[in-house]
């Protein structure tokens, strides 16, 4: 058994999220502890679309030149497509406001959270615990956090003891559960099944087919392969890959823009199913701890942003948990800052998210909507700069902006 070292800051879950503040929190001095419980490459159910915003963050931990020599597909922006209508746009410069590359990325997540995975156990001053699950967060006896309990790979426990604990579990997460922060989510139980296909021609757009309430989203990624993945209410699910197979087959054929583009292929991979996407918390910080990515909570991915929140999230987490760990009686203060900049940058990400969601359960709607934005350019790429990441939400308060959306892009 590995004999229990201290860390400054342990962080639970190997995911962008973890990572990405593992590598922060290091280059800042400080002695990680990175533990997950699965070992990489690991396959993690996703549309594999990283919007525009994510490159820069990706360039600065130096991992974007490694994504792109690992065949990365450029996303050049996206195809929106309902029943009766379609619309596509490219992510173009909007008033002033543009994103560093001029587009995203398409790759599988065994290729992007393995890269970051492996910059991880090369940095001197991250512990990487690779197969080890975390149990329960450890308490001191004033109540704050300082540690946890985990299973190594041959099942035995050990306490973890580190200054600060990173909940970066994803969707469900147990340590924000233990902890007494999680919260019922009240939305409808929503599942995915993803697929990927081989060989298709479309290289350059990212898709996303509205079939009434549920809907398909769909990337390019690398090796010319596609990744699709189909979101419906949980009475549609079935069990099995024979199951999940005839479900995908029969939706597609609602989704004729997506079909053609996928043409008669069949998946290449076993499907993955999960669900279901949903889930909330009270709070994102405590003495000794804090959430980031999606232990914070889950948005429908429909828009895809879920990497760039996880990313961003650990942009604004490290300062907050190195200004803590410098000078611990700044930490209530540094934790309150995080707590306000995420609400701040990712709020209103959310409430758009929430609205789109609730359009779509309105019949008639997703179609009306998608008309607009086939007739309205200005509409449209005013949700491409949002929901690319680099329009920031107070951007919609500026005339300025507005006026360069109703403009053709040159
Ligand atoms: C169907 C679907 C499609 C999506 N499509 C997109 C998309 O196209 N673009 C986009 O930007 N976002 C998308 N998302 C969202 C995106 O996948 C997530 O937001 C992102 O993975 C969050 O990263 P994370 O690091 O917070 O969590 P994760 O990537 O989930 O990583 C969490 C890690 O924690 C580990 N872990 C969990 N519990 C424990 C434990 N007890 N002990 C140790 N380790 C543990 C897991 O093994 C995992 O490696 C999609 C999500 C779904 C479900």
């Amino acid at each position: 058994m590995l004999n229990p070292p201290t860390f400054d800051a342990l962080i639970v879950g190997a995911g962008p999220a973890g990572s990405h503040t593992a590598l922060r929190l290091a280059r800042a001095g400080h002695r990680v502890g990175l533990l997950d419980a699965r070992s990489f490459p690991r396959a993690k159910p996703c549309g594999e679309f990283l919007s525009p915003a994510c490159l820069p963050m990706l360039q600065e931990l130096e991992l974007l030149d490694p994504l792109i020599d690992a065949g990365a597909a450029q996303v050049r922006g996206m195809h929106i497509a309902s029943p009766a209508h379609q619309t596509q746009g490219d992510y173009s410069p909007l008033g002033g406001y543009a994103s560093s590359h001029g587009h995203g990325l398409g790759v599988r997540r065994e290729v992007l959270d393995t890269l970051a995975v492996e910059a991880a156990g090369k940095h001197p001053g991250i512990r990487l615990l690779l197969g080890w699950r975390a149990e329960q967060p450890l308490r001191a006896e004033d109540g704050r956090v300082c540690g946890l309990t985990a299973r190594d790979p041959e099942g035995h426990s050990a306490p973890l003891r580190a200054r600060f604990l990173i909940a970066a579990d994803g969707l469900h997460s147990r340590i924000a559960r233990e902890l007494g922060w999680s919260r019922p989510a009240s939305t409808p139980p929503r599942f995915a099944i993803v697929a990927r296909f081989d060989e298709v021609p479309e290289r350059q757009m990212a898709g996303l087919h509205v079939l009434g309430r549920d809907y398909f989203a769909a990337c390019p990624i690398d090796g010319g392969s596609y990744t699709a993945n189909l979101v419906v209410d949980r009475a549609q699910m079935r069990g099995g890959q024979h199951g999940l197979r005839a479900l995908f087959q029969e939706r597609l054929q609602e989704a004729p823009v997506l079909a053609r583009v996928l043409g008669d292929r069949k998946p290449s991979e076993a499907l993955l199913a999960c669900g279901p996407l949903r889930s909330r918390t009270r709070r994102t910080t405590g003495p000794g701890a804090a959430l980031v990515g999606d232990a914070c909570g889950f948005v429908d991915p429909m828009t895809g942003e879920g990497l760039y929140y996880a990313m961003r999230g650990a942009a604004l987490l490290a300062p907050a948990v190195d200004c803590a760990l410098r000078a611990p009686t700044q930490e209530a203060r540094a934790l309150r800052r995080y707590v306000r900049a995420r609400r701040l940058e990712f709020g209103p990400r959310y409430a758009l998210a929430r609205l789109l969601q609730r359009g779509l359960r309105q019949p008639g709607l997703p179609d009306r909507v998608v008309g607009m934005l086939q007739r309205s350019p200005r509409v449209q790429a005013l949700l491409l700069g949002l929901t690319g990441d680099y329009l920031p939400p107070s951007a919609l308060l500026r005339p300025s902006v507005w006026r360069a959306a109703g403009q053709p892009s040159t």
